[in-house]
């Protein structure tokens, strides 16, 4: 059966999924950075002991060798042995030196030639060996060869006259070292026995402990999995580790938010809801109330529908709000920032609102310092301040003033409304903002409040990256300050 080539490209895919899997895990990389850190150090320290082993054991066989080439040595210039390379006991002193140490001893004269070889191989040849030559100067050598498994020593042969110490001969001790190879190669094996059984304990202990390790994160994991799910409300508390102590605290309180969020979208539905209800059920209170009588006189008719307009203008007022209101929501992204001149655009909307002021006898007063020329978004910063003022002229008392100012700094340009109305209770400064909120409803009803007059102010300020703050005075009149950059932030 042949694979086809978009088969391949699956069965690539999915074995670098598996790889990607198993090497991005922190498990996986815990448990191969503690085999590194267990391991590196006991490779290291077995290599550290086997070679000073090896190091020590040759030189305590030089440092014996020596000792015995010495004392040949002395033996052999006290008996004449180059003039009468004959003695019995000389001969079996250096068979017995070669037979305990497994190897072979030469004699070399003056002219390099080897008078005796314990092997009786290379009896009257020449050997010009740089190690002899160094030893014909006065000096012992040793040379190890480790891939050769030999030790060559050679020790001078001295005599001594009138003072003068002259080099006659030269020892060449050429021993085997397989017992020293042999030994650091089963204490090899048994580092090696050790360091692998080290190991299999060092890979369940380190799974074991990565396992425990990663553990806290497929919690918080488990945990976000089923926030994501929709169980609102849900906490966390792995406090196994200061990290996961953090992402815990740093997750309770976008969790908190969420369920802040998720409550007051619920809350701003039933309010929508009930707030378009009301204009409808008054509507339909009213049209019932005339089909369920007779013979309605005409001015009753006119009344009664009279109020349904107003009803009517009232559900169009709310959805024209609302549809402000989601227009605020929006990010600065949606704003048509543009240079405009301030002092222009307040006398415009101030004077659209004069002749709702005049209605109550209300004065609208306008006071600029200097003439202020800011980044803004027309439509929406008009929106805010019309808000504002709209509100100043309906929550004013009768003959009541309105004062507007306009100033600003190197910065900032500020707009100030502050009106002589009713002002708010203190309780209530910290809600006015939200939306639906009204400190006296049935009171902004009357006066064709809908409670998103100043969230929609406030969402527009906020769009612009500017503030707006409150001061009220029951009784005395309340003053909205907002201040924006005259450059726009993006
Ligand atoms: P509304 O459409 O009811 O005016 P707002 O969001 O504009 O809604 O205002 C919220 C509430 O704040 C109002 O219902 C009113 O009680 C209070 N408020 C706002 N502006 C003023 C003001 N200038 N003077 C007194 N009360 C105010």
């Amino acid at each position: 059966m042949f694979i086809q080539s978009g088969e391949w490209v699956i069965i690539l895919k999915a074995k670098l999924q598996v790889k990607d899997k198993i090497f991005k895990s922190l498990r996986f990389q815990i448990i191969v950075l503690l085999i590194l850190v267990s391991s590196i150090p006991c490779l290291m320290v077995k290599a550290t002991v086997l070679k000073r082993y090896e190091d020590k054991a040759i030189a305590w066989r030089t440092a014996e060798i020596q000792n015995q080439c010495t004392i040949l040595a002395n033996q052999l210039a006290n008996s004449n042995y180059f003039n009468e390379p004959v003695s019995d006991v000389l001969d079996a002193e250096m068979t017995q030196l070669s037979n305990i140490y497994d190897g072979r001893v030469l004699i070399i004269d003056e002219d390099y030639r080897v008078v005796k070889d314990t092997f009786g191989i290379e009896d009257g040849k020449t050997i010009l060996s740089p190690y002899v030559i160094t030893c014909f100067a006065g000096k012992s050598t040793s040379n190890y060869n480790r891939d050769g498994r030999c030790l060559d020593i050679t020790s001078p042969i001295t005599v001594t006259s009138k003072d003068e110490v002259q080099v006659k001969g030269v020892i060449l001790v050429s021993i085997s070292t397989d017992v020293i190879a042999e030994t650091v190669s089963e204490l090899k094996n048994t580092a090696d026995a050790i360091f692998g059984v080290m190991m299999l304990v060092i890979i369940v202990i380190t799974s074991f402990i990565a396992t425990q390790m990663v553990k806290p994160f497929g919690r918080l994991a488990r945990k976000i999995e089923d926030a994501t799910e929709g169980y609102t409300g849900t906490t966390v508390f792995e406090n196994t580790y200061n990290e996961t102590k953090n992402i815990s605290e740093a997750l309770n309180k976008m969790f908190s938010r969420m369920k802040t969020l998720d409550e007051s979208r619920n809350e701003f539905v039933s309010n929508v809801s009930h707030e378009l209800k009301t204009p409808l059920t008054s509507m339909k209170v009213l049209a019932d109330s005339l089909l369920a009588q007779e013979n309605v006189p005409v001015e009753l008719y006119q009344e009664f529908m009279g109020d349904i307009t107003e009803e009517i203008e009232r559900e169009n007022k709310i959805i024209n709000d609302l549809l402000s209101l989601v227009k605020m929501d929006k990010t600065s992204a949606d704003l048509n920032v543009k240079s405009e001149n301030i002092n222009d655009l307040v006398e415009r909307i101030l004077k659209r609102l004069r002749p709702i002021a005049a209605l109550r006898n209300v004065e609208v007063i306008f006071e600029s310092f200097r003439p202020v020329t800011a980044e803004v978004d027309e439509v929406k910063f008009s929106l805010a301040i019309s808000n504002l003022v709209e509100n100043a002229i309906k929550y004013n008392r009768e003959n009541g003033s309105v004062n507007v100012s306009l100033n600003a700094d190197h910065k900032y340009f500020y707009v100030k409304v502050a009106d002589t109305g009713m002002g708010i209770p203190q309780e209530s400064l910290e809600h006015i903002f939200e939306r639906f909120y009204r400190v006296d409803k049935s009171h902004s009803r009357e006066i064709g409040g809908t409670g998103l007059g100043l969230a929609i102010a406030r969402g527009a300020v906020i769009m612009h990256r500017g503030a707006i703050k409150v001061h009220s005075e029951e009784g005395e009149g309340t003053t909205f300050t907002v201040r924006v950059p005259l450059n726009f932030i993006a």
